[in-house]
């Protein structure tokens, strides 16, 4: 997803619950304005037609947003709301129903994309003409049979990167750079991210070692050649024991595209029996973490 779409749908979760009256807050209006830059969106863009039922930016596959009413005759009665009406349980997102209505089959498409990707995507709710209330996040859960998609409530997890953010800002304050608080600081970030892998990993990927004390979390693209998005994103992470650790970070293992494993030629028959590896071994490769395995591939592994 594009850097800024992924800032639009920050700035959806920071605006649930306000009314939003014609063009303020996320809309852009017509072709050339273009919504303003703020802590989300870091550049203005264009976002002419942000508020109608789904919106797929120009050139993407996926849904950006979706304006939910409760009783419209293309789209029906949708929104299961909480005891206070405040925030939306469900919602059931009926595609357009006219037959000849050509967004049809490009916006069934779309939130066909979003639930195989597992990409939410911002919700308003049109209270009337110009109205509109913003929902925050919701992702599909499900298409059913009748051809409604169903959407859950979603919130994107900021904290740690918040964590990171306030770290490299006090990092860049002069007087108080020091090594130590530079490193302690390092370590808080640090300590989150390998938290993050345990719970998704639960052991060495290689090996299976699942003895807490000794699972290392590392960085596939290291944080010193990691821009910020790179640091705090977990597809960059890699679980490892640590003599797979050590031969990881040190470019003795690399993996192939398909996750099969890579060894160097300056390792020895007996080293290999000793740190645990052989030919035969992989792991299951993300899509999203494709492209930090290709970059330790090319400039890390010593071939
Ligand atoms: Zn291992």
């Amino acid at each position: 997803m594009e850097d800024f779409h992924e800032g639009i749908l920050k700035k959806f979760q920071f605006l649930k619950g306000e009314i939003i009256f014609g063009q303020k807050g996320i809309k852009g209006k017509g072709k050339t304005e273009r919504i303003p830059s703020d802590e989300f969106v870091s550049e203005p863009h264009i976002l002419h037609d942000l508020i109608r039922g789904f919106y797929k930016p120009a050139g993407e596959l996926y849904l950006l947003s979706y304006q939910a009413t409760e009783a419209d005759e293309n789209y029906g009665k949708q929104i299961i709301w909480d005891n206070n009406g405040e925030n939306f349980l469900k919602i059931n997102m009926h595609p357009p129903r006219g037959e000849k209505d050509n967004r049809k089959i490009s916006d069934i498409r779309a939130a066909r994309y979003n639930l195989e990707n597992d990409i939410p995507f911002g919700i308003l709710y049109k209270i009337a003409d110009s109205q509109n209330k913003v929902l925050g996040l919701g992702k599909i859960k499900s298409e059913e049979k009748n051809g409604v998609f169903v959407v859950e409530p979603f919130t994107i997890d900021t904290s740690f990167e918040k964590e990171i953010k306030s770290i490299e800002k006090r990092l860049t304050e002069e007087d108080i750079n020091t090594n130590i608080l530079r490193e302690a600081l390092f370590r808080r970030g640090q300590k989150q991210f390998r938290n993050k892998l345990i719970e998704r990993d639960k052991a060495c990927v290689l090996c299976g070692l699942n003895n807490k004390n000794f699972l290392i979390a590392s960085h596939i693209k290291p944080w010193r050649f990691s821009k910020h998005k790179e640091r705090i994103d977990y597809n960059n992470g890699i679980l490892l024991c640590p003599n797979h650790d050590k031969l990881f970070d040190n470019g003795y293992i690399s993996f192939t595209l398909n996750g099969k494993i890579l060894i160097s030629k300056k390792l020895s028959d007996d080293e290999k029996v000793n740190m645990g590896i052989n030919e035969k071994m992989s792991i299951e490769i993300g899509k999203k973490a494709t492209k930090y395995f290709e970059w330790h591939r090319n400039n890390y592994f010593k071939a």
